[in-house]
């Protein structure tokens, strides 16, 4: 490569941003619409474990929370079954019954104003973790969105349909995107639906890395430096977006009826 065209990576982060802007726009689906597609999404990818696990994202009216009614199994998520709550759990708009084990939610969503989507699910490596009480080693470029970014809760609360439960989780969470629950799943706290429907897949995929890697040997740590500039690339928006975006795309090959 010549001299010539050598130049500072900051340039080449700007001109994939720029070029991300301009090519990787998502279509205007409605939050209900992402909502489904969200549950569709990890359904596909693994995570159904019949009725566990919730998808919840913040109102446009404060104190209201999107989620899927109860009864429902991720695969059959549509725009028209997610349901509006208020912080009480109370039905204010949709039909359906209301998770009651979304009230750990609520404790996240009031104690983070940063946090705008919620997912919660128990994938097999997720769990696998989760029973032999290890937290996520963050090892790998495409697990590094997790790097000094999941927390882990050594001790089991129990069924998380209290406030002590939420307040035990949200604690442990602390000012983080995720966090593995022990002998029980994990869960993710974003800004945006989209991000939490990326980073719930690529926990489990990490998890899966995690479990196989030690298989066959030591998991080796990531350099600090290289591991919090792969974490930030990862999780800037538009790749955030545009990684959505061809999962939903792959979620709709199935069924179109998740937007409807
Ligand atoms: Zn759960």
């Amino acid at each position: 490569m010549s001299e010539a065209i050598i130049r500072d990576k900051a340039e080449y982060y700007a001109r994939t941003g720029e070029q991300m802007d301009r090519f990787l726009a998502l279509p205007p689906w409605s939050l209900r619409q992402k909502l489904a597609l969200s549950c569709r999404i990890l359904a596909a990818e693994g995570h159904e474990s019949a009725l566990a696990g919730q998808i919840t994202a913040r109102g446009e009216r404060p104190g209201t929370y999107w989620m899927l009614s109860f009864g429902l199994g991720f695969d059959e998520a549509r725009a028209s079954n997610i349901v509006l709550v208020d912080d009480d759990l109370q039905l204010l708009e949709g039909d359906g019954m209301v998770n009651p084990s979304n009230r750990f939610h609520l404790w996240i969503y009031r104690h983070r104003p940063d946090v705008n989507a919620i997912i919660h699910t128990h994938p097999p490596y997720c769990s696998a973790l989760s029973v032999t009480g290890q937290p996520l080693i963050p090892a790998h470029m495409d697990t590094a969105m997790f790097y000094e970014d999941c927390a882990f809760l050594a001790e089991w609360p129990g069924p998380p349909i209290g406030d002590e439960e939420g307040r035990i989780i949200h604690a442990a969470l602390g000012d983080k995107r995720a966090i593995l629950l022990a002998h029980h799943g994990q869960l993710v706290a974003t800004s945006t639906m989209e991000e939490a429907a990326v980073l719930a897949v690529f926990i489990e995929r990490a998890a899966r890395m995690q479990v196989l890697a030690q298989s066959i040997g030591t998991i080796k740590p990531l350099d600090p430096g290289c591991a919090r500039e792969a974490h930030d690339y990862r999780l800037k928006p538009r790749a955030v977006a545009a990684t959505f975006h061809y999962f939903a795309r792959r979620a709709l090959k199935q069924d179109r009826d998740a937007l409807e």
